[in-house]
């Protein structure tokens, strides 16, 4: 494996294990500039690159107002997608949202002005009450750059919470915002246009493999949000990061978790030791999706699966 494909997938594997050298100096998880793309009437985004903690920044343009899902890494992200919204915004007035409350995704907000709507759930609230700055202070310590980034970075206070959905209208087009989790995190969010048939899926559904990364993750729960999202039939798929792609997305995502559930559980059955069951689940399953990197996320389900075990 490359050093690039190592940098690529290891920015969200649990951080207490991250092997802090593969990061090196050069990390530079700074949104481009004008590289926004249209893809439906509505519906913009700027890509990610597969670049680590930089997210797919979507922007989404109605007569009134524009909403815009994932801000960046700090002040000088979240200048650069306001730029780029402002660009093609034709209201005045501007929704920020996160698809979950991690650093790259939450924390441009504070560069919008006082008058931008910053929305959130109640279990974005409460992940931002329980976890807070931790988890930037640590992506500080990565590069100079990621230091640089969040230096003076603070979590913007909500204008607007809500419990489990909540629709926008942004004047010719409704967003419709779904609580997706506890899946990657307890707060992942979904974002249904409308009118476009575009949903933007967080971390919930990606083309690479999934990282339940909170104490509240749960592998049952992720199950019953693809079917929620599966029957919203998207035209397109957009991931908080890595390549956007169709429902066929969702589809991959219910096969890996229930091979993944199916292999622990028949092998806990027989009493193999943990780390067996592992490194056998990882085996297996790194086979069956071998367009997906980092195998070792495998390992992770795995240990919700057999946290989440009947006893
Ligand atoms: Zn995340």
């Amino acid at each position: 494996m490359s050093s690039t494909i190592l940098l690529r997938v290891c920015w969200c594997l649990p951080l207490v294990a991250m092997p802090i050298i593969l990061f090196g100096q050069g990390m530079d998880p700074t949104i481009r500039t004008g590289a926004t793309v249209q893809v439906s009437d509505h519906v913009y985004y700027i890509p990610d690159e597969s670049r680590p903690l930089v997210p797919n920044v979507g922007i989404v343009v109605g007569s009134d107002a524009t909403l815009v899902i994932d801000s960046g890494l700090g002040l000088e992200n979240g200048t650069i997608v306001l730029a780029e919204a402002q660009a093609l915004s034709q209201g005045a007035l501007f929704y920020v949202a996160a698809t979950h409350t991690h650093p790259e995704h939450d924390l441009g907000a504070m560069a919008f002005p006082e008058n931008a709507v910053v929305v959130r759930s109640a279990s974005q609230e409460m992940d931002i009450e329980e976890f807070g700055m931790g988890l930037a202070e640590r992506f500080a310590t990565f590069s100079a750059r990621t230091a640089a980034l969040l230096d003076g970075a603070y979590i913007r206070e909500s204008d607007m919470v809500f419990d489990g959905e909540h629709t926008l209208d942004l004047g010719g087009v409704h967003v419709h915002l779904l609580e997706a989790g506890p899946a990657h995190t307890r707060g992942d969010l979904a974002f249904l246009v409308v009118e476009d048939s575009v949903l933007f899926t967080g971390d919930v559904v990606m083309n690479e493999f999934p990282n339940p990364m909170s104490p509240t993750s749960s592998i049952d729960r992720w199950l019953e949000r693809l079917d929620e999202l599966e029957a919203l039939k998207p035209k397109m798929v957009i991931p908080c990061h890595y390549p956007i792609g169709g429902i066929e997305m969702i589809g991959n995502y219910r096969r890996y978790f229930l091979a993944v559930k199916e292999k622990t559980l028949a092998l806990a059955e027989n009493d193999l030791p943990r780390d067996a069951i592992m490194e056998t689940v990882q085996e297996e399953i790194a086979a069956m999706f071998g367009d997906f990197h980092a195998p070792q996320r495998i390992r992770t389900a795995v240990g919700v699966v057999l946290r989440e075990r009947q006893p």
